[in-house]
């Protein structure tokens, strides 16, 4: 048999960052290369992403147990995947999306699929003595993505006043990941300093960025451009994204701000959104009106030429959706989740079509997260130019980042980073 095809397959249920249950798998080949990955997961959902599947036995961590996943992992899919060699990614996928049968991954779950398809692919690279940002490297010229931070939290991901999700600063100007962290992190103690001095609350949001009672957004990206300042900082070297989640706010009749109890046509949320890009330096505008809203979202991306528009849950990383808002020129950007469709190949497909289009791509971590760094290699196989990770802040977050910095020492000066 050879080295490299598939021995075992085993599941655990662990917690992740919001100590809710998920899947963590192991892979191991005849040639005693092992891989694993655990599963992250979201709060501010798309309707449209691949099925989480939670065991709903309310006996057991509140009816959001893993452990139907967990049993599906060790039983169908590893029958299914002894011996087919561990870097047969695509045929591996191919057969777990086969296995599953259905649209959205709902009967063995997308925890189980996305982690059997992540754990391959780092026991593929294990089998090969290669590390995972090498085995996946599309590409030979490598780029270190430029880090989107996101260090003031509210929407679903905080309990405070805030109803925009993530207020987020971009250090694109920076002349290597390494240096546009430090700047990243400089801004990020900058601002709490800054909310101190305020008698506002330091406690951090489930990114690690801080979640201070202030309920406008103006006063968020002020906070935001004065922290940039006061840290020795220009707009030049350090941007601003949004992620307004805005479908957390719709409504039958529109959108409602869920906290501030506003209202507004789809029009109006967009003209708003767009006085905001306007008024402050912002590189991106992530979800600026709802997963259904393609004609929102074109009247938006015409508007803000220049400026990034980043389809999340309009997208849910599936090719199928970002098809119909290429035709809709509905954004210029998509946000990939390696969960929201559930296997590496699927998700590695969509970044082809996304490149190909002229999309710009950008690599997220969930808001529940885990230890698990595989974003960041994959963020570098793919040439991401920007990756969402969080602030840097609870360890969950700065795993990703810290794993970056290990990239870049290993690239030494050959890596590529900026806009
Ligand atoms: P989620 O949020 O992981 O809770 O979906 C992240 C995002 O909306 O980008
Ligand atoms: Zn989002």
């Amino acid at each position: 048999m050879a080295k490299t095809a598939i021995q075992s397959i085993r599941a655990t249920e662990v917690l992740d960052s919001r100590g809710n249950p998920t899947v963590a798998v192991e892979v191991k080949t005849e040639g005693g290369a092992c891989g694993r990955a655990m599963v992250p997961s979201g709060a501010s959902t798309g309707k449209y992403e691949a099925y989480e599947k939670r065991d709903g036995d309310s006996g057991r961590y509140l009816g959001k147990g893993r452990i139907s996943e967990v049993k599906a992992v060790e039983g169908e899919i590893a029958t299914a995947l002894l011996g087919m060699p561990a870097e047969n990614q695509k045929e591996i996928d191919s057969l777990l999306c086969a296995l599953d049968g259905t649209p959205n991954k709902s009967r063995l779950g997308a925890g189980a699929i996305l982690g059997v398809s992540m754990a391959v692919a780092r026991a593929a690279a294990a089998a090969n003595g290669v590390e995972l940002w090498e085995y996946l490297s599309a590409d030979a010229k490598k780029r270190l993505p430029v880090p989107m931070m996101n260090i003031l939290n509210g929407g679903a991901h905080a309990d405070n006043p805030l109803d925009v999700q993530e207020f987020m600063i971009v250090p694109s100007g920076a002349a290597s990941f390494s240096e546009g962290l430090r700047i990243g992190t400089e801004i990020y103690h900058t601002l709490k300093t800054l909310l101190r001095e305020r008698g506002l609350s330091t406690g951090v949001g489930d990114e690690g960025g801080f979640a201070p009672e202030i309920s406008s957004s103006e006063e968020a990206l002020d906070l935001l451009v004065e922290a940039i300042h006061a840290a020795g900082y220009s707009e030049q070297t350090v941007k601003i994204s949004l992620d307004i989640a805005a479908s957390e706010w719709v409504t039958e009749d529109g959108y409602r701000l869920p906290k501030r109890g506003t209202h507004f046509t789809s029009e109006a949320l967009a003209k708003r959104i767009e006085g905001l890009c306007q008024a402050y330096p912002i590189l991106s505008v992530e979800d600026p009106l709802g997963e259904d809203d393609f004609k929102g979202f074109r009247m938006i991306t015409a508007a803000l030429d220049g400026k990034l528009v980043v389809g999340d849950d309009l997208f849910v990383t599936n090719t199928e959706r970002l098809k119909e808002g290429i035709k809709a020129c509905a954004a210029n950007a998509i946000l990939i989740k390696l969960n929201q469709i559930g296997t590496v190949s699927e998700t590695q497909r969509v970044m082809e079509l996304a490149s190909k289009n002229g999309y710009a791509y950008i690599v997220s971590h969930r808001s529940g997260e885990t230890e698990d760094t595989f974003i960041a290699d994959f963020a570098v196989a793919m040439g991401a130019p920007l990756i969402k990770a969080g602030a840097p802040c609870r360890s969950e977050r700065v795993a990703k980042y810290n794993r970056l910095l290990l990239i870049e020492k290993a690239l030494g000066t050959g890596a590529l980073y900026g806009l």
